[in-house]
């Protein structure tokens, strides 16, 4: 069976590609996983297919219409945008969260060798240090554009650490420390800790079936040989596990937290105590944030060659840095809104050296984080804060796309009174179809018991509306950081502020009316809850196969421009998910394969379809 590369929008011209005809076990082959990998995946004779993703500039940049087996079926599909592609261009998502030349190959054994040159690339870095001079400093941070992530300074409890010892005052960065087998790579909160952390990632494993799965397939062939990861991103059980099976497929990493808040010490112990060089522990200052960036980077005789970063400072770091690094550098895997919004820009301005994968518009990590895990962590993070009862309650949701699909589903099923508010007749239709009743905010305001934002948009949640909200009512947001309630407007002098625990402040009316605030703002789950690991799983397989997409693609396949991950392995992800569930999946017939227009192995959808 031929392996062809075409591209999955030559109508539309947007950046994915696809691979269609491939078995199960070419799938495999195609993700790194056998030693035919590179070679199964190479581009046609001829090179690569004339209709290669052109650049992001000259497209929406997120999956298009008109690709895939089953756009032939649709000649109007070519018209009909993406909802991602629309969310790049809106400019309330904006502020969201987030090679060539030799290099050396380590074998499974540790034998260095050097690599053959490949890809001379034109790296203009010039006008790129431009965009990310600006360093953040801790005051105004948010009004600057390319300031530090949103990720790296939310709160993100689900982190908690359970061996804090808030005793030891001492900066990490001043601890001489060394892991069992005598290594001084890594700068964590205290080795010590490392026998908890590893249990935590135990823990962890039990949740993560596709990368265990992709581990135990990869026995013996390493699809990340001789790759050099740094990755930036929250550093927890779940990114542990990710780390361990990047490590088990061959690849060397170095790892700083995108989170200042977020580091699970024992776990960062854990990872250091095996030889994970990690610099991250919670409570990192501003400078210490980029100085463990710095840590992981900026080292004699080791260059990175992959980066997996999550909102975009780690890739910042290295623009403004180390711009030539670049040279080495395959691809960029990057995770979050934040992230992917600047790598567009950069797309869009022609200043990207490097192909990139954005992960944040796959179809799997899109659903699962978004409805799945905002259903399941909702309830948690009200619950967590105030103990409440949810049967009976009022509660009006702002926003009805997937994370307000998932709070208003869990909500009803606790016997809540549901309102809904959105700007979108569609979306609004669709609440109305699934039983709850469209309001304008103004009209519930007064009587609802829980206010809950997930619009992604600002300004939600005004002051006006916050002064006639009845006396307890609790208010909270799922969407966008900390601007859909209009937070700042309640810190005026005639209010009170009562912190009544971590993460929950009463804010008091001269009357006495009070309103329970939580996070600030923020987003409740992040902040006060968990998020469950099975959806971590999913988003972590995701990058974990972007990063072997890029690494193994021959030269030619991916230029220098912002990808989302062929469908071909987003299928592949929930796949690997699968066997959970003992779930039974139903084979295409030869005849069901025709009628359709499918090939029986996928890919089943085209990439307009919404799922
Ligand atoms: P979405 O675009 O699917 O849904 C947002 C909905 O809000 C849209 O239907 C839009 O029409 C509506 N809307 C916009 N402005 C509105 C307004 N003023 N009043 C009422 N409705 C309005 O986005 P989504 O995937 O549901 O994500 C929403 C937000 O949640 C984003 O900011 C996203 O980054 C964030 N998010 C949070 C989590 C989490 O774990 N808490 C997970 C994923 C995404």
């Amino acid at each position: 069976m031929s392996v062809q590369v075409v591209s999955a929008a030559a109508a539309s011209k947007v950046p994915e590609v696809e691979l269609k005809d491939l078995s199960p076990s070419e799938a495999e082959a195609q993700l790194g996983l056998s030693t035919a990998a590179v070679s199964a995946m190479a581009p046609p004779a001829g090179g690569v297919d004339p209709e290669t993703p052109a650049p992001a500039a000259e497209r929406p940049p997120a999956p298009g219409p008109g690709s895939g087996p089953a756009a032939a079926l649709s000649p109007a599909a070519g018209k009909v945008p993406q909802a991602s592609a629309m969310k790049r261009s809106d400019p309330h998502h904006q502020h969201q969260r987030h090679r060539d030349g030799g290099e050396a190959l380590v074998s499974p054994d540790g034998t260095v060798t050097e690599a053959p040159r490949t890809v001379k690339k034109q790296i203009q870095f010039a006008d790129q240090k431009q965009e990310f001079n600006k360093r953040p400093t801790k005051i105004g941070r948010r009004s600057l554009s390319r300031s530090i992530s949103q990720s790296s300074t939310d709160s993100y409890s689900s982190a908690a650490s359970y061996t804090d010892s808030s005793d030891d005052e001492t900066s990490p960065r001043d601890k001489q420390q060394k892991n069992s087998k005598g290594s001084s790579d890594f700068c964590v909160k205290n080795i010590k800790q490392a026998e908890f952390g590893r249990r935590e990632i135990e823990i962890a494993e039990q949740e993560m079936p596709a990368l265990m799965a992709l581990r135990k397939r990869a026995q013996g062939e390493k699809p990340l040989a001789g790759a050099k990861i740094v990755g930036c991103t929250h550093i927890t059980a779940q990114t542990a596990v990710l780390m361990e099976t990047l490590g088990a497929l061959g690849a060397q990493c170095r790892w700083a937290a995108c989170n200042i808040y977020s580091t699970l010490n024992e776990v960062a112990a854990a990872l250091a105590e095996s030889g994970f060089p990690v610099f991250a522990w919670k409570g990192e200052s501003e400078d210490d944030f980029w100085w463990c960036i710095d840590r992981c980077v900026n080292v004699e005789g080791w260059q990175p060659n992959m980066i997996l970063d999550d909102g975009g400072d780690l890739t910042h770091w290295i623009y403004k840095k180390y711009p030539n690094m670049f040279k080495k550098i395959k691809g960029i895997v990057e995770e979050s809104v934040t992230g992917v919004h600047r790598l567009y820009q950069l797309s869009k301005a022609g200043k990207l050296c490097v192909p990139a994968m954005n992960v944040n518009d796959s179809v799997t990590k899109q659903k699962f984080d978004n409805l799945y895990c905002c259903r399941e962590s909702i309830l948690d993070g009200l619950k967590r804060t105030t103990d409440m009862m949810f049967g009976g309650k009022q509660v009006v949701v702002c926003g009805y796309g997937e994370v307000g699909k998932g709070c208003c589903a869990a909500l009803k099923a606790m016997g809540s009174i549901v309102y809904v508010t959105e700007i979108d007749p569609i979306c609004a239709l669709q609440a109305c179809m699934d039983g709850f009743r469209l309001v304008k905010l103004n009209e519930v305001i007064r009587q609802v018991d829980i206010v809950i934002t997930c619009t992604g948009n600002k300004n939600v949640v005004t002051r006006e509306h916050l002064d006639r909200m009845k006396n307890s009512c609790i208010v909270c947001n799922m969407g966008h950081s900390n601007t859909e309630i209009d937070v700042a407007s309640l810190r005026t002098p005639e209010l009170t502020w009562e912190r009544v625990r971590s993460q929950v402040d009463h804010v008091i009316w001269p009357d006495g009316k009070r309103i329970v605030l939580l996070a600030e703002g923020r987003l409740l789950n992040l902040s006060c809850s968990t998020v469950p690991t099975f959806v971590l799983s999913i988003t972590a397989t995701t990058q974990a196969l972007a990063l072997i997409e890029l690494y193994n693609a021959p030269e030619g396949r991916y230029k220098q421009d912002v990808y989302l991950l062929p469908k071909k392995m987003d299928e592949y992800v929930a796949s690997l998910h699968l066997p959970t569930f003992d779930a039974h999946l139903t084979e295409l017939t030869d005849e069901q394969a025709k009628y359709l227009g499918l090939n029986k192995n996928g890919p089943f959808k085209p990439n307009y379809y919404r799922y």
